[in-house]
């Protein structure tokens, strides 16, 4: 059967002799091999396979409440993030950008930290340090290659996801490494703490 699905969070279009059904994924959680695994890169673009796994991952990042997702969280060991663009108006429409096999460069040296979740450690937050000013680039679906700047939480969900690729986790780059627990208590003793300074 002939199906034309367009999702319109991600602006893709599927077209395909199967009925397309969309799946939220299991996410690997802290302490899985996979998640300490480097990444293959995609070579393979515009295939219907392609677009399942980025159609799921972003069905899957909107169930958790996540801003961004890589495929190793989704038990995928290749070099796929979906994030959403937090600069943009989601009131009325969520934007999610998907970058095939991405990497990014800093603009300038200066670091930032800030405080990180991450749906593979959920429950947790840590105090980490990225750079403040990135340039990423990457592949679309369709093999376009994409090059943007960021900064904020933009340029920091870009810089964790990319990490995710290299089996890198944002426990490993804690700006203090006592700057990490539960967040009721890292809200209780830090940010409230923070807060009164
Ligand atoms: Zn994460």
């Amino acid at each position: 059967m002939q199906t034309d699905i367009k999702n319109n969070y991600c602006g893709i279009t599927i077209k395909s002799n199967y009925i397309y059904i969309v799946s939220i994924l299991k996410i690997a959680k802290l302490g899985h091999p996979v998640l300490l695994k480097k990444s293959t890169e995609i070579s393979k673009f515009s295939s219907d396979a392609l677009k399942k796994i980025v159609y799921d991952m972003s069905e899957t990042m909107i169930d958790y409440n996540g801003i961004g997702l890589a495929a190793p969280q989704v038990h995928l060991s290749k070099r796929i993030i979906i994030f959403r663009n937090p600069d943009i108006d989601e009131e009325h429409k969520i934007q999610i950008t998907p970058l095939i096999n991405p990497v990014f460069e800093p603009i300038g040296d200066e670091k930032e930290d800030d405080w990180e979740g991450c749906l593979s450690i959920p429950g947790m937050q840590g105090l980490v340090s990225r750079y403040k000013k990135i340039k990423y680039y990457g592949y679309d679906l369709e093999g376009k290659k994409i090059t943007n700047e960021a900064q904020g939480l933009h340029a920091k969900v870009v810089q964790h996801e990319i990490d995710h690729l290299d089996g890198v986790l944002y426990t490993s780059r804690l700006s203090n490494k006592n700057a990490f627990g539960f967040e009721k208590e890292i809200v209780d003793f830090w940010k409230n703490e923070q807060n009164r300074k």
